[in-house]
C-alpha cells in the first residue's frame, strides 16, 4: 500500500480539510465513527482505503491526518462538530498564542516552537505506514499559521523525508475575501517556500472562489462555507484517482510526472463541473460533451486567471461516474484540435483523461480538471502587484523585523515569485521552431567532430 499522510494547519487548512475528510468519508462508505457501513454494491469503496486510512482495531477507519494550529478554538469545532470523533485525538496539536495573520510568527517564532511536536505526530504516523507515498498539507497562504507555520512544517518534512512527494492545497488571499491588508506579504513568502519545497501545489484562489459564487452560483454574500463547498469537491475530484482503482494519475509522482515538465512550475489550476451550491438540491445532471465543455471553461476554474490568456503546458482531466471512456476521449480529442493554439505543441500529448466509476456524492456525473497553464502567472502578478506597492514604502514590515526577520527575505521572496512569472511567460512564448533551432546546432556540432 502506498499511504498518503494528511495534514492541515491554522483556520482555513483545518476548516477545508476537515470538510475534504467528510466528504471522502461519505464516498468510501465511512460513517462518522469510522466504521464501514458500504452498501456492499461497490468493493471500490475499500480497495484502497488505506491510502488515507488507518485501519485500527475493531475495523474502524481512522484518517490519517495530523491537525495543527497556534489556537485552539477551530480544532476545538472540528472536535465538536459531526465528525470530530473520527479523528485520532492525539494528532491533535495546537498552541494557545495565535499568529496574528503574522507569518514571522508562524515560521519563525510561536509556529518554530510547537513544531517538534508537530513532526513527532507526523513520524508515528509514517513509521506506521507500509510504504509512504508522501504527503499532502492544506492550508492558507494569507494568514499566519497555515502560511507560516504550514511552510516551516513542510521544509521540516523535505529534510526529512527527501524522497517523499509533498503535495499542497494551498488557499490564496484576495482582497474580495481578505482579512487583513497584509495577506499579499504571507502569500509571497509561502510562494518563496513552496517553490522550493513543495512538489505540486494545487491552487486554490479565494477571488476566483468568491467570483463562481457570486457570478455563476449567484450568491449574494458567499461565505467561507460556501467557498469550502467548491474546494471540498475539488479536492474530492483531485484525489479521486488516489483513492480509487485506475491507471492514470494512480499516485502523487504519477501525477506530478505527467504534469510538471519543469520543476518550479509545479502550481496547477484546477476546474471542476458541474458547479453546485451548498444545500442546493443537485438535481444538475450533465452529459460529457457538457462536462467537458464546462470543466475547460475559464468561470470554472478556481483560480482567477484566464488559460485563454497563456498555453498549457500540460493536463489531466478525471472523470467520475457510469459513461462511455469513448466519448470522453472523443470529446477531450476535439477539445484539443478546435484549440489548438492554447497548447504547447511541443509537448506532445499533454492532456490525459480517466474515468472513474464512483461519482461524487449527489451527482451522477462529474469531472475534474487539472492543468499547468502558464496563464496562472496572472494570479502571481496579482499578488506580487499588491505586495510591492506595501514593500516599496516597507509599510507593515515593522510586524515582521519586531519577530526576528530580515528585510533581506522580502526582498529574495520577491525576485523568486518574479521570476517564477518570467519562467511561465518564457515557456508560453516558446514554439516548436525554437526547440528545433536548438536541435539542428546540436546536430551540426556533431556533424562537425
Ligand atoms: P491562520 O489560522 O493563521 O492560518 O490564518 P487563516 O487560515 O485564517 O488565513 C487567513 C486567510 O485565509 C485569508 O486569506 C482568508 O480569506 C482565508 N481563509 C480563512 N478561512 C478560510 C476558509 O474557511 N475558507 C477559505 N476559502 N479561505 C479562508
Amino acid at each position: 500500500m502506498r499511504e498518503i499522510l494528511h495534514i492541515q494547519g491554522g483556520q482555513c487548512g483545518n476548516q477545508i480539510g476537515s470538510k475534504f475528510w467528510e466528504v471522502i468519508c461519505d464516498e468510501h462508505g465511512v460513517d462518522p465513527t469510522g466504521r464501514y457501513k458500504g452498501d456492499g454494491t461497490s468493493d471500490n469503496q475499500l480497495e484502497r482505503i488505506n491510502v488515507y486510512y488507518n485501519e485500527a482495531s475493531g475495523g474502524r477507519y481512522v484518517p490519517r491526518a495530523v491537525l495543527m494550529d497556534l489556537e485552539p478554538g477551530t480544532m476545538d469545532s472540528i472536535r465538536s462538530g459531526p465528525y470530530g470523533q473520527i479523528f485520532r485525538p492525539d494528532n491533535f496539536v495546537f498552541g494557545q498564542s495565535g499568529a496574528g495573520n503574522n507569518w514571522a510568527k508562524g515560521h519563525y517564532t510561536e509556529g518554530a516552537e510547537l513544531i517538534d511536536a508537530v513532526l513527532d505526530v507526523v513520524r508515528k504516523e509514517a513509521e506506521n505506514c507500509d510504504c509512504l507515498q508522501g504527503f499532502q498539507v492544506c492550508h492558507s497562504l494569507g494568514g499566519g499559521t497555515g502560511s507560516g507555520m504550514g511552510t516551516l512544517l513542510i521544509s521540516k518534512i523535505r529534510e526529512e523525508y527527501p524522497d517523499r512527494m509533498m503535495m499542497t492545497f494551498s488557499v490564496f488571499p484576495s482582497p474580495k475575501v481578505s482579512d487583513t491588508v497584509v495577506e499579499p506579504y504571507n502569500a509571497t513568502l509561502s510562494v518563496h517556500q513552496l517553490v522550493e519545497n513543495a512538489d505540486e501545489c494545487m491552487v486554490l484562489d479565494n477571488e476566483a472562489l468568491y467570483d463562481i459564487c457570486f457570478r455563476t452560483l449567484k450568491l449574494s454574500t458567499p461565505s467561507f462555507g460556501d467557498l469550502n463547498h467548491l474546494i471540498s469537491a475539488t479536492m474530492s475530484g483531485v484525489t479521486c484517482c488516489l483513492r480509487f482503482p485506475g491507471q492514470l494519475n494512480s499516485d502523487l509522482r504519477k501525477l506530478a510526472v505527467n504534469l510538471i515538465p519543469f520543476p518550479r512550475l509545479h502550481f496547477f489550476m484546477v476546474g471542476f463541473a458541474p458547479l453546485t451550491s451548498r444545500g442546493s438540491q443537485q438535481y444538475i445532471s450533465l452529459t460529457v460533451p457538457e462536462l467537458t465543455q464546462q470543466m475547460w471553461d475559464s468561470k470554472n476554474m478556481m483560480c482567477a486567471a484566464d488559460p485563454r490568456h497563456g498555453r498549457y503546458l500540460t493536463a489531466s482531466a478525471m472523470f467520475r461516474g457510469k459513461m462511455s471512456t469513448k466519448e470522453v476521449d472523443e470529446q477531450m480529442i476535439n477539445v484539443q484540435n478546435k484549440n489548438s493554439s492554447y497548447f504547447v505543441e511541443w509537448i506532445p500529448n499533454n492532456v490525459k483523461s480517466s474515468v472513474c466509476d464512483i461519482p461524487p456524492m449527489g451527482l451522477k456525473m462529474a469531472s475534474t480538471f487539472v492543468g499547468n497553464s502558464t496563464s496562472i502567472q496572472e494570479m502571481f502578478r496579482r499578488v506580487s502587484e499588491q505586495f510591492t506597492a506595501m514593500f516599496r514604502r516597507k509599510a507593515f514590515l515593522h510586524w515582521y523585523t519586531g519577530e526576528g526577520m530580515d528585510e533581506m527575505e522580502f526582498t529574495e521572496a520577491e525576485s523568486n515569485m518574479n521570476d517564477l512569472v518570467a519562467e511561465y511567460q518564457q515557456y508560453q512564448d516558446a514554439t516548436a521552431e525554437d526547440e528545433g533551432e536548438y536541435e539542428e546546432d546540436g546536430l551540426e556540432e556533431n556533424y562537425e567532430s
